[in-house]
């Protein structure tokens, strides 16, 4: 087997330097082909230095040019697009909506795609799905749960048939067991402090309101093509159950590891091989329990929200999701409180116009004029 090149959108955050850290493991297997970034200039430019990519792409105009400087013969670009030429996989590891251009341009050119970035295929499910069509074209989700789903459904002959229901799990975030009272004046520092995982801001918000379950719910069906009946979250404060399939005879695969981003994205680069580094091996004579309870949806609402987007279609997820990176936005930068958060996004719901996508424009259009309400909801 040859070298695998690799390219990273969002090569600074938690997904990129996981994955660059999987890689400095991997004996040579994998060439480092393009990083991308938004405004990381200093950060990309160590990166860059060490791994020797062709193509350093960054958004921000000013870090683009202080990148240029700082890394003569290397083709510094603005698109992290044009990342996917290079490579045979692409890992997206892009924060938000932003992600949605790393994911087309993947699948378009026909190549893998390491998908961490959720919120692109959330938003954009219907324009993104017929590209998984083109020869070449593959997801591989990197997002835990979803990654442990794709294992399960490897013991499958016809998925299709064979498979009842797919249940997700939940760590319950920060805030599990706790009553709506008691939440209602939660800091931004207690929201960030998840319990097993250690990931970005935006996903840990999302984490303790269980909209980041909500949106996996989404992303699920878009990934797997199950019915939204046939979603179950179940909450596993461990993380250690990943998440699981349940097959028409009752049977249930799970896949189990420690909470390590690691496996999902050395499971997703080395497909449809296994890697080699036993990255979250876990340690049975110390794995006391393993718990599961039903979500308490009375508190976390944002987990029926995005149900009802989900069940909606068109462009309602892209709705949920804009509406989603407002609303946290606002609550990371002390502007409203934690409990605001699915009222932002309800009442932005509210004003949803049913259009149904057919190209990307009406993708990105849905996103402005969600934007837009959620805005205003805050200001009113
Ligand atoms: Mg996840």
């Amino acid at each position: 087997m040859g070298i695998t090149r690799v390219a990273i959108a969002g090569s600074t955050g938690s997904i990129g330097t996981q994955t660059l850290d999987y890689i400095a493991q991997s004996d040579g297997q994998f060439e480092v082909v393009g990083l991308g970034v938004g405004t990381s200039a200093q950060a990309v430019i160590a990166q860059a230095k060490q791994w020797k990519p062709k193509v350093v792409a960054v958004a921000d105009e000013a870090a683009r040019k202080e990148v240029a400087q700082a890394l003569p013969g290397v083709e510094v670009v603005s698109d992290q697009a044009v990342l996917a030429e290079l490579a045979d996989v692409v890992v997206n590891g892009v924060v938000g909506f932003a992600g949605l251009s790393v994911t087309m341009s993947t699948l378009r050119l026909g190549k893998r795609l390491a998908l961490a970035n959720k919120e692109s295929l959330i938003a954009a499910g219907p324009v993104v799905q017929p590209l998984r069509n083109i020869a070449g074209a593959d997801i591989v989700p990197v997002d835990s749960e979803h990654c442990a789903i794709h294992q399960c459904l490897r013991s499958s002959i016809d998925s299709g048939r064979e498979v009842n229901r797919l249940l997700l799990t939940a760590s319950g975030g920060p805030f599990r067991g706790r009553s709506r009272e008691s939440l209602a004046n939660v800091t931004v520092e207690e929201a960030l402090k998840h319990p097993t995982w250690s990931m970005g801001p935006k996903i840990t918000v999302d984490s303790s309101t269980l909209m980041n379950k909500g949106l996996e719910v989404i992303e699920a069906h878009e990934l797997f093509g199950t019915d939204f009946d046939d979603i179950d979250v179940v909450v596993h404060p461990q993380s250690v159950v990943h998440s699981m399939v349940e097959f028409t005879d009752g049977a249930v695969i799970a896949q189990l590891s420690m909470p390590d981003m690691r496996l999902p994205i050395a499971y997703a680069l080395s497909y449809p091989n296994r890697a080699s580094v036993p990255f979250g091996s876990i340690d049975w004579s110390t794995l006391a329990r393993l718990d599961f309870e039903v979500p308490d949806t009375q508190t976390f609402t944002c987990l029926n929200l995005a149900y009802q987007a989900g069940r909606t279609g068109g462009t309602a997820p892209a709705w949920l999701s804009a509406a989603n990176e407002v609303a946290v936005e606002a609550f990371l930068n002390g502007q409203i409180m934690w409990s605001r958060i699915p009222e932002v996004i309800d009442a932005t719901l509210q004003q949803h116009d049913g259009l149904v996508p057919t190209i990307v424009e009406d993708i990105l259009h849905a996103d402005a004029l969600a934007r837009r309400f959620a805005l205003q909801v805050l200001s009113a």
